[in-house]
C-alpha cells in the first residue's frame, strides 16, 4: 500500500555503509529496519558511558537516561545534552509514529513514545544495532572518602 519513506540514498554511500557496517546494523541504520526484541546487545546494559552512532560516531544518548522500559529495547527518557538527533513522522506499517534519527548522518535510531518515565514522559525505544557503546573509564569517582591521615 504505501512504500517505506526511506531518504534518497546516494548509491556510492549506501556501498560504504553496506561495507562498514554488519547486516544488521546496515538493515537497522540506512533501511529503518527494527530489531529483534530482546535481541540487541544493549537492551539490558547497565554499564555507564556514552551511546554513539554506530555509523558515525556521533554522541546520542548518556547511560543516566536509560531506563528499563521492559520492552526489549534500549529506552532512554532524553538525548544527550547537545545531541544531534532528529524526529521525524513515520506514516509507515499503518501506524503514525515519531521516528528518531542521527541528524549527523540520518541513520535510523528508533522511534520516540509518549509513554515514558520522569520529567520528559518520553521514551527513546532505540535498537541496539544503531548504537555504539563506549564506557566512561578514567573517570575519578565522585567524593572519594578521605581518611588516608586518620592515625
Ligand atoms: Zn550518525
Amino acid at each position: 500500500m504505501s512504500t517505506h519513506p526511506a531518504p534518497p540514498t546516494d548509491p556510492d554511500q549506501d556501498r560504504a555503509w553496506r561495507e562498514r557496517l554488519s547486516p544488521e546494523q546496515y538493515q537497522v541504520t540506512r533501511r529503518s529496519a527494527t530489531e529483534r526484541p530482546f535481541s540487541g546487545k544493549y537492551w539490558n546494559h547497565q554499564d555507564t558511558g556514552a551511546y554513539r552512532c554506530v555509523c558515525c560516531g556521533a554522541p546520542l544518548f548518556e547511560s543516566d537516561t536509560k531506563y528499563d522500559a521492559g520492552c526489549g529495547w534500549p529506552s532512554f527518557t532524553a538525548p544527550a545534552p547537545g545531541a544531534r538527533v532528529a524526529e521525524h513522522v513515520d506514516r509507515s506499517h499503518g501506524m503514525v509514529r515519531t521516528e528518531v534519527r542521527c541528524a549527523n548522518c540520518e541513520a535510523h535510531l528508533g522511534h520516540v513514545f509518549p509513554d515514558g518515565p520522569g520529567p520528559t514522559g518520553l521514551r527513546y525505544c532505540i535498537n541496539s544495532a544503531s548504537l555504539d557503546f563506549e564506557a566512561r573509564t578514567g573517570e575519578p569517582p565522585a567524593a572519594a572518602p578521605a581518611d588516608a591521615d586518620s592515625r
